[in-house]
């Protein structure tokens, strides 16, 4: 079994969020279990060939679009591949808002299918999100690829959507702009085209695959979701444990094996000194992700003058949305039990995990989300929105006679709002002062399988077209 897998990110070459991590961990697992496993994304500016070892391949791939001639360059390091063409992936950031975004991902679609030509067989092709998102019609009506094509939405608000003018520019034609495949509201949708033309669409979790059929999350995709419901499945993303091992983890003021051991204190002594915080004795509640809608990051903002009343320390780490890194930005040295870091900090985000002792995930959705499942090998507690994928895998201390296999404990919060984050992290803080049940929580979620093993398999069965 062969399977190439797309994505627009990979870590540590790339990674603005989940898809990142998920990119470099998924294939992993399944080269486990015995799948030879290729992957491609763009060679942004970011990617640091030296850094990496990337080489530069003899192999070249030329797109003939539109009239227009375009050529990539192909690098690589082991079983990844990079197409290269700095006119479109050299820019500041890997997605932006950018006018040719359509024609950016389209020639990287295209690129991909050229690069697979010359890569010989593959019997599956794995595409993610919206980025990659017309490969799988490339695949059936370009390219007459016969093995099965299964496309993973990680998150249903970003669709890529685009003036019409793109069925023209991106050589779509305009058979396929009917609402069964790409048209949508009269605008061309990379998503809603990979849905069409994949055999199987996979959610990020069983939840979210069960909530984005609905008109709340459904993202204006619902009806077609629900149309398309016999390829939908839920598989839940898993982290790459070896890379989140709190044992291992270089970037930790110390390593440590256990939640009890002194090592997770030192982290958080250290931690607290150096973002200049007091209350050693206090619980540390920390905060990483987007600056984003999704994330409830508002509702953060406008619920911390009272949070911080209460005995404990916070520590956030994001950015994303202009409004809400200035908010936050504007919020250094206003409390003294509370630090804001505007930015993206691989380091930090680790030492917070392994620092605190809860983390605050208030999403109004969440596909999987892996903050959660990081934090638990950490011995950070969850306190999460129940919603998707938080859902699945965080369970409520005080419903834990009703536990799944892959859930671990925490604090669940029925909504986003003032009232629900307050009295979420006010049960955390009297959690804290029960020393025995912490350990015991703790303890309990360091051994819950957050890996991708079981996940992987699942992902297995679909290329091969077994059923489940
Ligand atoms: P998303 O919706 O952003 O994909 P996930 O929970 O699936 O959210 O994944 C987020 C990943 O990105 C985690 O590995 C998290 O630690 C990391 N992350 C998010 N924001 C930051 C940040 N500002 N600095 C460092 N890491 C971050």
């Amino acid at each position: 079994m062969r399977v190439l897998f797309v994505s627009s990110e990979i870590y540590p070459y790339a990674k603005t969020g989940g898809l990142g991590d998920v990119a470099a961990a998924l294939p992993e697992a399944l080269i486990k279990d015995g799948i030879e496993v290729v992957s491609v994304m763009p060679l942004y500016a970011s990617v640091s060939c030296e850094r990496f070892g990337i080489q530069k391949s003899d192999l070249r791939v030329d797109v003939t679009l539109s009239g227009h001639h375009y050529t990539f360059g192909v690098y690589q390091k082991g079983s990844v591949y990079f197409l290269d063409n700095p006119e479109f992936f050299h820019r500041e950031t890997p997605y932006g808002n950018y006018p040719d975004n359509d024609l950016r991902f389209g020639l990287f679609a295209y690129g991909t299918m050229e690069l697979m030509k010359l890569l010989g067989h593959f019997d599956a092709i794995h595409v993610n999100d919206w980025q990659s998102g017309l490969v799988p019609f490339l695949a059936k009506e370009r390219y007459e690829f016969s093995g099965k094509v299964v496309c993973t939405i990680h998150n249903l608000a970003y669709q890529g959507v685009f003036h019409k003018s793109s069925v023209e520019r991106l050589g779509i034609g305009w058979d396929h702009f009917t609402m069964h495949r790409f048209e949508f509201f009269d605008q061309v949708n990379f998503l809603k085209g990979a849905i069409a033309y994949s055999d199987y669409v996979v959610a990020a979790s069983p939840g979210y695959a069960k909530e984005i059929q609905t008109p709340t999350f459904g993202c204006d995709l619902d009806q077609f979701l629900r149309d398309n419901s016999h390829k939908l499945r839920g598989i839940l993303n898993g982290i790459d444990t070896e890379e989140f091992s709190p044992d291992k983890d270089q970037r930790l003021f110390v390593p440590f094996a256990k939640a009890k051991d002194p090592g997770k204190s030192e982290n958080k002594v250290r931690l607290l000194e150096a973002l200049g915080l007091g209350l050693p004795d206090a619980p540390l509640l920390v905060f990483i992700g987007r600056f984003a809608w999704q994330k409830g990051v508002d509702v953060l903002y406008e619920t911390l003058h009272d949070l911080q009343e209460l005995h404990m320390n916070i520590a956030i780490l994001g950015e994303g949305e202009h409004h809400l890194n200035e908010a936050f930005a504007s919020l250094k040295g206003a409390y003294p039990n509370i630090s804001v870091t505007v930015g993206y900090d691989e380091t930090l985000a680790r030492r917070m995990y392994a620092a605190g002792d809860f983390l605050l995930m208030p999403s109004r959705y969440e596909p999987c989300g892996l903050n959660q499942m990081i934090a638990m090998r950490y011995g950070c507690l969850p306190i999460v929105r129940r919603t998707g994928g938080l859902n699945d895998t965080v369970c409520d201390i005080h419903e834990r006679d009703h536990i799944a296999p892959r859930q671990g404990l925490g604090i669940c919060m029925d909504g986003v709002d003032r009232y629900n984050m307050l009295h979420g992290v006010a049960r955390a803080v009297s959690l804290y002062a029960d020393k025995g049940l912490w350990q015991k929580i703790t303890a309990y979620n360091e051994k819950v399988d957050n890996s991708w093993r079981e996940s992987a398999r699942a992902y297995g069965a679909l290329y091969t077209g077994v059923k489940e």
